[in-house]
């Protein structure tokens, strides 16, 4: 009995810190952004806090907002000053933390631009960003605390840019909010990029489970306008003047396109509501890049898979997919997963907590690891050995999937199960 009347207690609580009132309660209907820097080399990590800012608009949920997917490198909790009550958390992944593993930072000390959005706080709130450290465990990096007050929370500084709705069904608060932001196109090249941004959110839409909740999404546009046509190709000796300098050869490697300007990018999304940011790159080279709650690029003309590329770094970026992919030999990302701790990813496991994974997916009696047959070869769940770039300790839940090949006609059942709970968790009331 008094071990009910404990569990009815808990449940209270757990009602308490996350019903939707809560929101009107903690936060003003606008954003707060925060700057800051991550800090180190391949053993250690600092982050700095760099600025404030508040923005006109939020796109985020309004619902659960202190529950955590368990989803990212780093996570941002938000705290009520006065009561320590968590009022807001959020998983994120860093540019920073791959090129840890990179061979340059054995040797150098770098910082790389971070931004997260938060709803803004009515009163002063103490925020604390985390570094992961396993599977449910975390150590802060960062505390500092945000006086919603704050004469020098800088204010109305967003850069001009045309918007357009490609897609507009339901109200922010209810919606997936995705702006897509050109990159790489002129003055006289805005057109295009409708033409090409309208084709990407076509091109999201050939896959489950975006066909299925296509209601709950809405798509903008923002023409962010480069100087210069195209997109930087370092490794050709070609630098160009774009929006928000982006370029191929990230990290020396040919096909990963992504840019270092952070913020200039989230100046260029805070002109729209938003929960995901696409940077769409006015370029046919093959090629792009997608991390967790930061953003995604790809390219916009590209005659080898674009629509297979554009939905596979979409779930990088949106549901915090893992690659399913793995290359004999050297990759330059060797070194990203511990095999001694489970990643946090939903769609490998290394079979250390197997348990929080797709075990309950499993048909009765699949053999783990399961074999390759001709059968399941067509699609199926099992857990296949080959994951996360590494050929051998890490496994993945179908033989083939939109996150490892781009011959893969879809994602498969727990990328897509992964994928379709974060459209939950953003759009239910
Ligand atoms: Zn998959």
């Amino acid at each position: 009995m008094r071990k009910f009347f404990i569990s009815i207690f808990l449940f209270f609580i757990f009602l308490n810190s996350t019903s939707a009132q809560d929101y009107d309660r903690f936060f003003n209907d606008k954003a707060c952004r925060i700057d800051f820097q991550f800090c180190g080399d391949n053993k250690t990590t600092t982050a700095w806090l760099d600025h404030l800012s508040e923005e006109p608009l939020w796109g985020g949920r309004r619902a659960r907002l202190s529950t955590d997917l368990n989803l990212g490198q780093n996570r941002i909790q938000v705290f009520d000053s006065l009561s320590n009550q968590l009022i807001y958390t959020e998983g994120f992944s860093t540019l920073y933390f791959e090129w840890q593993t990179t061979p340059e930072a054995l040797k150098t000390k770098k910082s790389f631009e971070q931004t997260v959005q938060i709803p803004y706080p009515k009163n002063t709130v103490r925020v604390q960003i985390d570094k992961r450290t396993g599977f449910g465990s975390w150590e802060t990096l960062l505390t500092f605390h945000i006086d919603p007050n704050d004469k020098l929370i800088r204010r109305n500084h967003q850069p001009k840019a045309v918007v357009r709705e490609i897609q507009k069904n339901t109200t922010p608060d209810k919606a997936v909010d995705i702006v897509v932001i050109a990159e790489g196109y002129t003055a006289s090249e805005q057109e295009k990029f409708f033409s090409d941004a309208t084709r990407l959110a076509d091109q999201l839409f050939t896959h489950e489970p975006f066909i299925k909740h296509r209601n709950r999404i809405n798509v903008y546009a923002v023409a962010a306008i480069s100087e210069q046509s195209g997109i930087s190709m370092p490794h050709k000796d070609k630098w160009l003047n774009t929006a928000v300098r982006s370029h191929y050869y990230t990290f020396y490697e040919p096909r990963y396109l992504t840019s270092p300007a952070n913020y200039l990018i989230r100046d260029y999304a805070g002109l729209v509501p938003y929960d995901a940011i696409y940077v769409l790159a006015n370029t046919p080279e093959y090629g792009g890049g997608g991390i967790y709650n930061f953003y995604a690029f790809a390219s916009a003309d590209s005659k080898r898979a674009q629509a297979e590329v554009v939905v596979h770094e979409f779930g990088h970026s949106f549901a915090g997919l893992g690659d399913e992919y793995f290359r004999e030999g050297a990759d330059v990302l060797d070194g990203m997963y511990n095999l001694k701790e489970e990643p946090w990813e939903p769609n490998i496991t290394s079979l250390v907590n197997f348990d929080a994974k797709w075990k309950n997916m499993l048909p009765k009696g699949t053999a783990v690891p399961t074999p390759v047959t001709d059968k399941n070869k067509t699609g199926g769940i099992g857990v296949f050995e080959g994951g996360g770039y590494l050929t051998k300790g890490m496994y993945r839940p179908s033989y083939d999937c939109r996150m490892r090949t781009n011959e893969a006609r879809e994602f498969c059942p727990v990328c897509q199960k992964a994928v379709e709970k974060v459209i939950l968790h953003l759009t239910e009331k």
